[in-house]
């Protein structure tokens, strides 16, 4: 099992098991790519959950990558 960060652990009391594996599989699919570096990574690796969502947010954040604030693009892995 992976290290939850704290808002995995609070997500987690409240609901069943299954939802919370199913919880956790979307949000691995949930890719933050960086438009500088187009170093990516998981929602759920950055400690946070993504379920049942859809479209493409745009975060406008420092990449852990390349240290350059950019918009970090939110996408579903196909
Ligand atoms: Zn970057």
């Amino acid at each position: 099992m992976d290290k939850l960060s704290s808002i995995q652990k609070f997500v987690r009391l409240f609901v069943s098991k299954e939802i919370f594996a199913a919880m956790q599989a979307e949000s691995k699919q949930w890719l933050v790519k960086c438009s500088n570096c187009n170093h990516e990574r998981s929602i759920w690796s950055m400690g946070g959950i993504r379920y049942k969502a859809a479209g493409n947010p745009r975060r406008y954040r420092v990449c852990p990558n390349c240290g350059q604030r950019s918009w970090q693009v939110v996408a579903k892995k196909q």
